[in-house]
């Protein structure tokens, strides 16, 4: 192979939204890394459009989150869940959501979930990416094979534009190549989960104002039921115009060409509304996560760990989490202060989540899957009323688990995590709809508006964060001169306002730079470098303990 050899210290596989949101993440930490990306760049076709909270929050961190809101659904968009057997037939059931979207304050974050297509939101995390001086993009650069050495990996990469072949030496290699990674198979790591297999078809439509053409209002995901169940279903991607129309069916997977997406439209409006068909694909959906997520220097990110059906809306946004606790730990390795055990940490913090969020997925899916069908819904007899009526309790009783998930987006912890300083609490956990905001260690730092009006999140990002909570709170002096000594960026910050010391359940609590809760106690610890530590991934006594 004619041509030198590039340098990087991290090689992204991959420019979907986990790698380009990891390149931002260490972009702004100042770290160097260079993402591949096989294709232009531009996605052509909708995927994601579910933004969860704590998705939100990283956008807020990476100072997106306001591009975002304004490139997603508009603020008064609905993120109603629908059921009916068309927009002109009867409605079944109706999930309201009224704490997602909009821009009123809630409770539990500073960001509402916002509805915005992976068509808007990869452009912008790849013009952040763009902006940032440690970050270079590549596109139309295809990684064809790896070989790892005892301190880097050699990945062999096809430079489309030029037709030649290049060597990419990385201290690191992150696959965020989505579900059709060529790197996991060649570590012979493999997927497991869910035998479920489904076949659906994806038309991209554009209706303008479609909801003035019926009477059943907006709504951001409308599925329809007919006497074979539900089959179909309809998400709004902008609010404005555009929707994917989902198609369910091994005979539709297996001869797109021969679907009349006309008719499918037509029969779920229940009339003839100006459209306009834009494109059509074929996506197989499985739940399944990797039984290892790092192979010596290889990590796995995004859908290259683990895939779902979109049905819960979790795929992307599990990755995002995933490049979130990638960013810190790489950045500190490459920065000398993350200990050698910084990285191991990863696999078990985020594979649970996986594994939980996976099977969240499968578990709503099936239930989906499993509802009774019922010959006469769309009827307009006795029996077929009486078929709508039970079929919307059932809805309205196991679906809005599925649709709300606020509990699983904000409530996830790591633990046990050999980074995290178990305090020998008992876990305070959140339900798969409700968050119950915690400092339990390993959970994410709970949100509360500061008197400046910044979210306490605001404050964390930047190294370890220790908060002095309340008006007694310990000087941390111990823990500063333990963390200047191993040279671990900290901010130590006092705030007295009492609901928020409560809030926060102890005096001292220490913050990673991920926004999930390290240590904490209501006096400094007795060996404040145990902890520093311990939480920086360096061998410690907790360790041994
Ligand atoms: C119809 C549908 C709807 C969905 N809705 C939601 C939702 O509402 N909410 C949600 O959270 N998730 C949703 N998802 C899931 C979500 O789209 C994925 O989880 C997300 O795109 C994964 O991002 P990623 O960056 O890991 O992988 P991808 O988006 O698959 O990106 C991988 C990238 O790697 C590139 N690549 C692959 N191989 C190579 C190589 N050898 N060399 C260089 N580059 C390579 C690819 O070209 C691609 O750009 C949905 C998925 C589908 C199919």
């Amino acid at each position: 192979m004619p041509g030198s050899t590039l340098e990087t210290p991290i090689l992204i596989v991959g420019g979907g939204p986990v790698g380009l949101a990891l390149a931002c993440d260490l972009g702004l930490r100042g770290t160097s890394c260079l993402l591949i990306e096989q294709g232009e760049g531009l996605p052509d076709h909708p995927r994601a459009t579910a933004l969860n909270s704590r998705s939100m929050e990283f956008m807020r961190r990476w100072g997106i989150a306001d591009a975002v809101h304004a490139a997603g659904t508009p603020d008064d968009f609905p993120h109603t869940a629908l059921y009916c057997t068309s927009f002109t037939g009867y409605e079944i059931a109706r999930i309201e959501r009224p704490a997602h979207g909009g821009r009123e304050p809630i409770k539990q974050s500073p960001e509402r979930p916002q509805r915005c297509n992976q068509l808007f939101l990869d452009p912008l995390l790849t013009k952040l990416a763009r902006s940032l001086d440690h970050v270079e993009l590549r596109h139309r650069h295809c990684l064809e094979s790896i070989s790892e050495g005892a301190d880097h990996v050699i990945a062999t990469v096809h430079d489309r534009a030029n037709d030649q072949r290049l060597r990419i030496a990385a201290s690191y290699l992150i696959d965020c190549s989505g579900g059709r990674s060529v790197i996991r198979p060649a570590l012979g790591i493999e997927m497991s989960g869910s035998p479920y297999v489904g076949y659906f078809l994806s038309i991209f439509v554009r209706a303008p104002q479609l909801w003035k053409h019926h009477a059943m209002g907006k709504a951001a995901l409308v599925t329809f039921v007919d006497a074979r169940g539900l089959w179909r279903n309809l998400i709004s991607l902008d609010g404005r115009e555009l929707y994917r129309l989902g198609v369910t069916g091994k005979p539709y997977y297996d001869a797109p060409d021969q679907v009349d997406a006309e008719s499918f439209f037509r029969e779920a409006v229940g009339k003839d509304v100006p459209h306009e068909i834009l494109s059509i694909r074929r996506w197989l959906a499985r739940n399944v996560v990797a039984d290892r997520y790092r192979h010596d220097r290889i990590f796995l990110a995004g859908d290259a760990a683990h895939l779902n059906h979109p049905a819960a809306g979790l795929g992307l946004n599990t990755g995002l989490g995933d490049a979130v606790d990638l960013g810190w730990k790489l950045s500190a390795t490459l920065a000398g202060w993350g200990g050698a055990r910084l990285l191991d940490s990863y696999e078990p913090e985020r594979r649970p989540v996986g594994i939980r969020n996976i099977g969240h997925a499968d578990i709503s899916h099936s239930s989906e899957r499993q509802q009774p069908t019922h010959p006469e819904i769309a009827m307009d007899t006795a029996a077929g009323a009486d078929a709508r009526r039970r079929m919307g309790e059932d809805l309205m009783r196991i679906q809005t688990r599925r649709v709300i998930t606020d509990g699983l987006a904000l409530g996830y912890q790591y633990t046990p995590s050999p980074i995290v300083c178990d305090d020998g609490t008992a876990p305070h956990s959140s339900s798969t709809v409700e968050y119950r905001p915690t400092t339990f260690p390993g959970s994410r730092a709970p949100h509360a508006w500061l008197a400046d009006g910044r979210s306490t999140l605001d404050l964390f990002g930047n190294g370890f964060t220790l908060l002095r909570l309340g008006v007694g709170a310990p000087q941390p002096l111990t823990m500063e001169r333990a963390f200047a000594q191993r040279g671990v960026p900290l901010s130590s910050i006092s705030i007295v306002d009492p609901p928020i010391a409560t809030l926060y359940e102890r005096r001292l609590v220490l913050v990673r730079p991920d926004g999930h809760v390290a240590w904490r106690g209501d006096e400094e610890p007795a060996d404040s470098l145990a902890v520093v530590d311990h939480v920086r991934g360096a061998e410690s006594s907790l360790h041994r303990r």
